[in-house]
């Protein structure tokens, strides 16, 4: 605090010269006092359960307090009020911040300290002990705005201090897992085409074998495995260099109409019972088409994944004044509450041939058309997946 809104706070409680004198022959005929009553404060202070706990957590040891608060009342009953005067209570504030101690045990240790000094007063038998107990009051609440002021201003450069210094950590680990996901996608790129040759290549090889060859299933895991990669190859190049949505309005019950057709057409969901629901009920929403049919089809392929041993596959949409909602839901297998938790990141799977990507793809995706995806799953029972998109 400066000195001239210490000297504007004194003209407010109307501190004057009087005053300084009557505070210097109370602090004079108190200073015998000054020991037993720093210790009786010592005490106040350590008999407060959490008020102790932050005494004991900064290693506060007891002589220092009472001498600290010796030196501070000898420091207000003396005087001189002036800029090294506030540059000491100003030290206390910091002090108070430094040990983490709450704002509020300033006001009431300060309250107990007023009661000690006052009952001493009143007990030196001196003449008109209350004016001395004013004067006694405006000190001792100028000295508290001090703290206040120097707690605050402490407080705050410390919290504005640890956010810079966590955003700076954020942006380290941003930029170095940028760069990680750059390399991947340049290597995924690199890999994908050799893996096109060589899948050509023992396609070509296979070919020429007899149709009853043992060889032939050495052929087809080959390929199956060349098409793993292929598609870890994809999922990454998708997963680590995103494209922003591209937006227009679009029925929803019809993308998700296409994209189930165009699934069925394929192997995974063979065997699979998948209902619709709410398809028809006319909700529209401003989406990128085919990085939304992307992440339908992720969800509907995890879904029938998870019935393999059983189960069915529905797919609801509906909507009301702000919100779409589509829900993929199966009663296959459920997940762990662990895998619940851990589904969106890249890379975690639980499949042989998974790539884990699937859903950390969907909620880039979701998340970058502004919308939420949350998953619900009891193992054993059955997943739903549930996207909220604004209309
Ligand atoms: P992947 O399908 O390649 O494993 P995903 O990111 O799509 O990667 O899914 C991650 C994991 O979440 C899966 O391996 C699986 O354990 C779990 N999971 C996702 N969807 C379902 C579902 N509908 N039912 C049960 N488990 C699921
Ligand atoms: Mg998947």
């Amino acid at each position: 605090m400066e000195e001239s809104l210490f000297d504007e706070m004194k003209r407010y409680v109307a501190f004057d010269d009087e005053d300084a004198a009557n505070l210097q022959a109370l602090g004079k005929a108190l200073e015998p006092a000054f020991p037993e009553i720093a210790e009786r404060f010592y005490q106040r202070v350590s008999a407060h359960p959490a008020a102790a706990a932050i005494l004991t957590e900064a290693r506060a040891d007891g002589t220092q307090f009472k001498r600290a608060v010796q030196r501070w009342m000898e420091g207000f009953f003396v005087g001189p009020y002036d800029s090294e005067h506030v540059r000491q209570v100003s030290l206390i504030g910091k002090a108070h911040v430094r040990v983490r101690l709450p704002q509020q045990y300033m006001i009431t240790a300060m309250n107990v300290v007023r009661t000690e000094l006052t009952q001493a007063a009143y007990h030196l038998g001196q003449p008109d002990p209350a004016r001395a107990v004013l004067s006694l009051n405006k000190i001792l609440d100028l000295e508290l705005a001090v703290m206040l002021d120097s707690y605050r201003e402490t407080y705050s450069h410390q919290v504005r201090q640890t956010e810079r210094q966590r955003m700076e950590r954020r942006l380290e680990e941003v930029s170095h897992l940028a760069n990680v996901g750059e390399l991947a996608a340049s290597l995924a790129h690199e890999i994908k085409n050799p893996l096109a040759g060589i899948s050509g290549a023992i396609q070509v090889i296979g070919s020429v074998l007899e149709p009853d060859d043992p060889r032939r299933e050495i052929i087809s895991e080959i390929l199956s495995q060349i098409d793993r990669l292929d598609r870890t190859a994809r999922d990454l190049l998708i997963y680590a260099r995103p494209k922003p949505p591209s937006r227009t309005p679009k029925n929803l019950g019809k993308v998700i109409e296409r994209t189930v057709k165009f699934l069925r057409q394929g192997p995974a969901l063979h065997d699979i019972p998948i209902r619709c629901r709410g398809l028809d009920c006319g909700a529209s929403a401003r989406i990128d088409e085919s990085q939304i049919e992307q992440v339908i089809s992720n969800l509907v392929l995890n879904a029938a994944h998870a019935c393999e041993e059983g189960g069915e596959v529905s797919i609801s949409l509906w909507a009301n004044r702000d919100n779409r909602y589509i829900e993929i839901a199966d009663t296959g297998c459920g997940m762990t509450r662990e895998s619940v938790e851990r589904a969106f990141e890249p890379f975690f799977t639980t499949k042989v041939k998974g790539t884990g990507l699937g859903l950390a793809i969907c909620k880039r995706i979701v998340e970058a058309h502004n919308g939420r995806i949350t998953i619900d799953s009891v193992e054993g029972k059955g997943t739903q997946v549930r996207i909220q998109l604004l209309g």
